[in-house]
């Protein structure tokens, strides 16, 4: 009988249970079985006036909050946290810290066009869309007090979007979260053991693995080795690369949006419109307060996208011991990526 396989991602500090033998005829859900109408959506074109006013947009000599727009930013309606809040702790129990909901939460809309395909992206919206990001994060680093941006889309309703409108989140934050904290102690201690960047190690040891899926100049696809979700795929900037996407020039975001393109329309060709959640592990902004983990930044960093496709529900054990059972092995997904790929590169 076939067994699974325990595998340990040793930066997120998480199990995964490789485990092929549970795998069942993908059904390859929708992300919208059943599309909510553009009719009433506040994030389509010409209805510029049921959001806030726009904080940036990308457009040709047309007035703000008006049609002819490539990509918008507005603050998000449910605001959770503000610029204008003040910046300092509050009184909390001996048990914990709590602080003002100082930070910003702002809405990237991708694209004026209600309804997202990852069969049909084209390399010059996955370009605006990173220029978009990039201007966004420049502009809030110019408030240090701002130290840790969450960027994340949500894509589909097993992914957990309510909005089906394509669209990316930026919540920038005064500190760095625990668990990114963790993952930069951990990478920051891997190299130190190590004495080399552990994300290039990764991409390394997806070439001899079999898991790399794609590569240009500066950007890799990989497979990681012990994804959490089936068909995980990380986009990955090799050495050299600037480990934040605020540093990055127009060149380097032209190669990550052809190669990002590429990636969606090879996956959305065997899932169709699946449903995925999207992550960047963005760098700290600003001095965090370890010095060694702040100055060695490039030293054991890198810039990457994270796009995992939800395509089956959580299980008993991953919500009892935080261990996700994964039905695709990495090596697998890799091989189909790799292969309908070359299509689109
Ligand atoms: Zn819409």
């Amino acid at each position: 009988m076939q067994t699974g396989q325990i595998r340990y991602d040793l930066f997120a500090d998480r199990h995964v249970i490789i485990a092929p033998q549970r795998m069942r005829r993908p059904d390859f859900p929708e992300a919208w079985p059943d599309l909510p109408d553009s009719a009433e959506c506040p994030f389509c074109e010409g209805r510029e006036d049921l959001t806030p006013p726009e904080i940036f947009a990308l457009r040709d000599n047309t007035p703000p909050n008006t049609p002819g727009w490539r990509t918008r930013v507005v603050p998000n309606r449910f605001l959770a946290l503000a610029v204008e809040t003040p910046c300092r702790p509050v009184e909390a129990p001996a048990t914990g810290e709590g602080y003002e909901g100082f930070g910003a939460h702002e809405i990237l809309i991708d694209s004026p066009e209600h309804r997202f395909d990852p069969r049909l992206l084209r390399t010059r919206d996955a370009r605006a869309w990173l220029w978009s990001l990039r201007e966004r994060l420049r502009d809030l680093r110019q408030d240090n007090r701002l130290r840790y941006f969450a960027l994340f889309k949500n894509h589909g309703r097993a992914a957990g979007a309510s909005q089906p409108h394509p669209h990316t989140q930026i919540v920038a934050m005064p500190l760095v979260p625990a668990p990114a904290l963790a993952r930069l102690q951990r990478a920051h201690a891997w190299y130190k053991a190590h004495g080399q960047n552990p994300f290039d190690a990764a991409v390394r040891e997806a070439g001899e693995g079999g898991r790399l899926i794609a590569e240009s100049d500066r950007f890799a696809l990989i497979a990681p080795y012990a994804p959490r979700f089936a068909y995980e795929t990380v986009l990955v900037a090799k050495h050299g690369v600037p480990v934040a996407l605020w540093e990055m020039d127009d060149p380097l975001l032209d190669e990550a949006a052809a190669l990002y393109t590429a990636l969606m329309r090879a996956a959305g060709a065997g899932m169709g419109d699946f449903p995925f959640n999207l992550t960047f592990n963005t760098p700290p902004a600003q001095p965090f307060g370890d010095e060694a983990l702040w100055h060695e930044l490039s030293y054991y960093w890198r810039f990457a996208l994270t796009l995992s496709p939800r395509l089956y529900g959580a299980g008993g054990l991953e919500a009892a011991e935080g261990i996700p059972l994964n039905p695709v092995p990495p090596e697998a997904a890799a091989r189909q990526l790799a292969e309908t790929i070359k299509e689109y590169l």
